[in-house]
């Protein structure tokens, strides 16, 4: 093991095995000797030796003393093994614990440890962390493949490693996400002029591939500085947020009260939704009923039902703000029952006003929709409920028809069969497959408010109204014109034929009680 002859050793003829022993260890040994010795106790440490060929070997000592009937040690006995091969293997799975294998970087679990053990100090250093959030690089595995996305984040964890330095370190955290953390900077624009910085390096990167990213900041304070749990979770709201911040492709935003606030607000909006979605005794959902005009008769013949939230914490929420957070959060589809249950008791209520021929139209998401038995838990609030189908309307928004056409065409079908009608809500915003699909299960298109308006700036004379109406009219769909608040506006649509209007010129939506009200002032039996 020591590359000497047994002899070179014996009675120290050569070298003494003292010698042998790497001196920085020297001094660590025999103290620890010292120590057992008088205790009796067994002698175990790890160090290293370095051979006659001048190799560094890493070993482990046990041992113990052997005393004479007087208790003095008359000799040392024990064995010493060579356990380079399993410490190298232990520096690789601390390698391996710490790293980011594909970049290299240390990893999250490093940077927690770091940042732990810099909390327990005393330092009037100002600390930081920014995130650097290239989650569009996902999209490139999807064009590309994952060999080219992941060469992509090699590319970028390098051209990062660029701006490191004593006092910022950087750490890949996640898959598509990198963390510097900062350390004595100076203030909040010292952060932001080198972020700036890091814009110019990730652009030169992620221009040519025609994707984006976004960096968010939190300074570290006595509050937040020990829970990474929390830190991780504000840096990704702070670094999504700045990706869609102003219409730069690579934007930077700091985790600040504005936006803690915001995040805030989310969590209660969604602990509210949860509540409604699933506690029976909780009435925080209502949805008020717009009138829809129906042109050729002047009458009302339909409603569209629009939830609202009655929140005891927050008062009154609108659907434009808490729709998306029941869709990212995966509530839409119980919240969405409730919506259509509540529906049903207004259609109930306006068959026992004798209004039996209104029908009623819901908004229906894409996760709803898609989610499984949709159709037949309709099917059985139908029957629980005994409304009749034929007064049902489903609405969704075309841009569905974009991420499985077939499907959802097919339940749409199902629906159809049963009497239910369907139509497309705010028709004309988005991506449009209306004219491209002929065999749409659909009955009715509702264009969207944005024509209504663009009535106003053109004096009536817009031809591409005209035109649209046109189009749905020969596809076979009746048209609904949203967003009608004006007299000129309701002319334009008699005139170009247009079925039916919604809007605050007809009535702004109504509660339940109001709506029936407004049948019965407007004789429309
Ligand atoms: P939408 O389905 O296009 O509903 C029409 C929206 O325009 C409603 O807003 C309505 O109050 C508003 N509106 C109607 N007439 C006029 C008008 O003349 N002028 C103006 N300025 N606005 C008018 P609301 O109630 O805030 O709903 C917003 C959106 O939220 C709805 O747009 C719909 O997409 C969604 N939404 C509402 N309720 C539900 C629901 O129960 N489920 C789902 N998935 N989405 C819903
Ligand atoms: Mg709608
Ligand atoms: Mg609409």
């Amino acid at each position: 093991m020591t590359g000497y002859a047994p002899e070179s050793l014996l009675y120290n003829r050569d070298i003494t095995f003292n010698e042998v022993i790497s001196p920085e260890y020297r001094e660590f040994l025999w103290n620890e000797w010292k120590r057992v010795i008088p205790r009796k106790a067994p002698f175990k440490y790890e160090y290293e030796i370095t051979t006659a060929q001048g190799e560094r070997k890493r070993v482990l000592e046990m041992g113990q003393a052997i005393y004479n009937e007087k208790d003095e040690v008359e000799a040392l006995e024990g064995i010493i093994l060579d356990i380079s091969e399993r410490k190298k293997m232990e520096d690789n799975l601390k390698f391996i614990s710490e790293h980011d294998t594909w970049t290299g970087l240390y990893n999250r679990r490093y940077l927690e440890n770091v940042l732990a053990r810099d909390a327990e100090t005393v330092s009037t250093e100002k600390r930081a962390l920014i995130c650097i959030n290239v989650s569009p690089i996902q999209a490139l595995t999807l064009t590309y493949g994952f060999n080219y996305a992941q060469d992509v984040v090699k590319k970028v964890a390098d051209a990062l490693r660029m701006h490191c330095t004593d006092k910022r370190q950087l750490y890949s955290t996640f898959q598509n996400q990198f963390i510097f953390y900062v350390k004595g900077y100076e203030d909040k624009e010292d952060l932001i002029q080198f972020c700036r910085e890091l814009v110019g390096t990730l652009e030169s990167i992620l221009s040519i591939e025609r994707i984006g990213g976004g960096i968010g900041i939190i300074e570290l304070n006595e509050d937040n500085k020990c829970d990474m749990g929390q830190l991780s979770k504000n840096l990704l709201v702070a670094s999504e947020k700045a990706m869609n911040l102003y219409n730069a492709d690579i934007g930077i935003c700091f985790f600040d009260d504005e936006l803690e606030a915001e995040v805030i607000r989310e969590e209660e909006i969604k602990a509210e939704l949860a509540r409604i979605s699933f506690d029976e005794n909780y009435d925080g959902l209502y949805l008020k009923f717009q009138p829809i005009l129906d042109l050729r008769t002047n009458k009302i013949r339909d409603f569209e039902a629009l939830a609202r939230i009655n929140s005891e914490k927050l008062g009154l929420l609108m659907p434009g703000e808490f729709i998306p957070l029941a869709e990212k959060n995966k509530l839409i589809i119980p919240f969405g029952r409730k919506v259509i249950i509540k529906a049903f008791e207004f259609l109930n209520k306006l068959r026992e006003n004798g209004y039996d021929s209104v029908r009623v139209s819901i908004n229906i998401s894409i996760n709803q929709l898609v989610g499984e038995d949709f159709i037949k838990d309709l099917f059985n609030l139908i029957d629980e409920m005994k409304v009749n189908p034929e007064n049902i309307v489903l609405e969704i928004t075309e841009s569905v028809f974009a991420s499985d056409y077939f499907e959802i065409n097919r339940i749409l079908g199902m629906a159809q069969k049963a009497g239910i009608k369907v139509a497309i809500d705010d028709f004309g915003t988005g991506y449009s497959s209306i004219s491209r699909e002929l065999e749409l299960n659909v009955d009715t298109i509702k264009i969207d408010k944005y024509f209504s308006d663009k009535l106003l700036d053109t004096n009536n004379t817009d031809p591409i109204i005209k035109e649209v109406i046109t189009m749905i009219h020969k596809l076979g769909y009746d048209v609904i014109a949203e967003g009608v608040e004006y007299d000129e506006q309701k002319e334009f649509y008699v005139y170009n034929g247009c079925d039916k209007l919604q809007g605050y010129l007809i009535s702004k939506p109504l509660d339940p009680e109001a709506a029936i009200e407004f049948m019965k002032n407007n004789c429309n039996n």
